[in-house]
């Protein structure tokens, strides 16, 4: 077992830095979604997420619990479309598994982010090969637990979380969907990278950055 603890600090440090990722990434985002959806994903994540750092701008949130909630919240009333009520599901989880706390061992944040990933199936039924964010999030957080699992230090966990997600993310490319709009152009759907499963690859990416700093 690792002794490393996540600290609320690097916990906003991932919520920015996905922030930022997103507003990196936003053409390329609804440029994805204009190939198999309705052009606005980079749009409705960059809105949603300059949202959330505005509001961390003007309340310091003290817990993992409290810091997560906002996000979830605000994500829930910014994002129009599929995406915010799904990322926001995953957030309010979040929160509500990491509870009022400061800091997380890192096996207790991988199991709240369990608890947010579920949020997220209850609320849009993913299954696997469906073609969405499910097909980049459920391999990274396989991958975050094989890897606390067999010791591995919280910083080495996350980056083979990232690398997982950007292969479930390369996966969806000749998937057909079966879920969101995409699927509603059938076969047509297969060749597109998933935005949805890009944007979700950009927050393990950002997790991987924020909790890097501790060895
Ligand atoms: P909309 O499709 O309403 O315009 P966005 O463009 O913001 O919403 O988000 C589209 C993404 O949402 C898709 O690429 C896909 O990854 C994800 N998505 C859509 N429906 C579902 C669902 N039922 N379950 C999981 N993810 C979904
Ligand atoms: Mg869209």
């Amino acid at each position: 077992m690792t002794a490393d603890v996540v600290t609320i600090g690097q916990m906003e440090e991932w919520v920015r830095a996905f922030a930022n990722l997103i507003a990196t990434h936003k053409a390329l985002l609804t440029d994805l979604d204009a190939d198999i959806g309705d052009a606005d994903h980079g749009i409705n994540m960059d809105r949603g997420m300059q949202a959330v750092v505005a509001k961390l701008e003007a309340t310091r949130e003290g817990t993992a619990g409290g810091l997560f909630k906002l996000v979830g919240m605000t994500l829930v009333s910014t994002v129009g479309g599929a995406s915010g009520p799904l990322y926001g599901t995953f957030f309010l989880r979040l929160g509500a598994a990491c509870g009022p706390v400061a800091e997380l061992a890192p096996q207790d944040l991988a199991k709240a982010l369990r608890a947010g990933n579920e949020g997220l199936v209850a609320r849009g039924r993913p299954e696997l090969g469906d073609k969405t964010m499910f097909d980049a999030l459920h391999p990274a957080l396989e991958a975050l637990d094989g890897a606390l699992g067999e010791d591995g230090s919280t910083a080495a966990a996350f980056a083979a979380a990232s690398q997982a997600a950007d292969r479930g993310r390369d996966a969806t490319i000749p998937m057909v969907a079966r879920k969101g709009r995409a699927s509603y152009l059938g076969e047509r759907s297969a060749g597109h990278q998933d935005p949805g499963a890009t944007s979700a690859a950009l927050l393990v990416q950002a997790a991987a950055a924020a909790f890097a700093g501790r060895p």
